[in-house]
């Protein structure tokens, strides 16, 4: 079985992320899954979106000047969807407002918007009905105790149009994934979620939760996450060990095969390669063939999906079985 390729974001290296366009190029590149960010409206909705701020990667403070918050940041929970689909979307910015990908499509340009995570689970039944294929989706819980905090429990909703969309079981193409680690405890054990769950594995700088990423690489940490999901998604840089232009499995993936955790490691870019590496085929070479993951985050869809199939031809992807 090949590893599978999930489409960061939607083929974001050639078109602005979790954009409808974004998630067509992916679709019709062969991506096995398409990844959905959910953050939530100030009228309840779901939404993708990658962060639970507008500012870097939108028009809002022209359009809506007078809606940020004290921080100066403009929030999604703070305008309703109505007022979320009059936003123009671009790649994205940093906080000087360079583009984070120089070479990828001119930011502040375009008629792209966003959308709702009805509207793309839309998208993706009918491809698939008019297609005949079988592409699966992976939505993201973005910053849960954040939003509970703001009055909203994104995890329920999430799970509720889930079934709406008869994903409904384990076979099911679908990954759940999160990066808080309480929040995948919980949608197993109190929410009853039957479908496959990702614990994410980030960076205790990054603040994303409480939960301690050191500790989740442990072994005691893997058998805490092998005991409620189905894999983990690691960075890449978790995985492998570098020294100068030597680089080694790190042992994690290996680790987590042991416990019967599937690996999908994020995230492959060809115009911002990890350390030890010189080319897109290179990197993901080495994730097949030597860390032997099952499947790699890539903001390179077609790139990523060609290199794995060079590598195992004959071989049928891990899932969507
Ligand atoms: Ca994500």
């Amino acid at each position: 079985m090949r590893p599978v390729v999930i489409a960061h974001r939607g083929a974001s290296a050639y078109l602005p992320e979790h954009t409808v366009p974004a998630k067509v190029l992916a679709y019709a590149m062969g991506a096995d899954y398409l990844e959905q960010d959910v953050v939530a409206s100030r009228d309840d909705e779901l939404v993708v979106l990658h962060d639970i701020y507008l500012d870097r990667v939108s028009n809002v403070a022209e359009a809506f000047p007078d809606r940020h918050r004290d921080d100066g940041r403009y929030y999604v929970r703070d305008f309703d969807l109505a007022e979320l689909l009059e936003l123009r979307v671009w790649e994205r910015f940093d906080a000087e407002g360079a583009p984070v990908y120089p070479g990828r499509y001119p930011g502040r340009t375009g008629n792209f918007r966003l959308h709702s995570l009805r509207t793309e689970l839309e998208l993706v039944r009918h491809l698939n009905t008019s297609t005949e294929a079988r592409t699966g989706i992976y939505p993201e819980i973005k910053r849960p105790a954040w939003h509970r905090a703001q009055g909203i429990d994104i995890a329920p909703l999430l799970l509720e149009l889930l079934e709406e969309f008869d994903y409904r079981n384990n076979s099911d193409p679908v990954y759940v994934q999160c990066f808080d680690a309480n929040e995948v405890v919980r949608l197993r054990r109190e929410l009853g979620c039957p479908l496959k769950l990702v614990q994410l594995i980030g960076e205790n700088e990054w603040a994303e939760s409480e939960t301690d990423y050191a500790f989740l690489q442990t072994d005691a940490g893997l058998q805490q996450i092998a005991a409620v999901a189905d894999g983990i998604g690691p960075r890449l840089e978790h995985c492998m060990r570098v020294s100068g232009a030597q680089v080694r499995a790190s042992g994690l993936v290996e680790r987590a095969h042991k416990l019967g955790l599937a690996v999908h490691p994020y995230t492959v870019r060809a115009d911002s390669l990890p350390d030890g590496f010189s080319s897109h085929d290179a990197l993901v070479t080495f994730c097949v063939a030597e860390l032997k993951v099952d499947g790699l985050f890539s903001d390179f869809p077609d790139e990523t999906r060609r290199q794995i199939l060079a590598l195992e031809p004959a071989s049928r992807p891990a899932a969507p079985q």
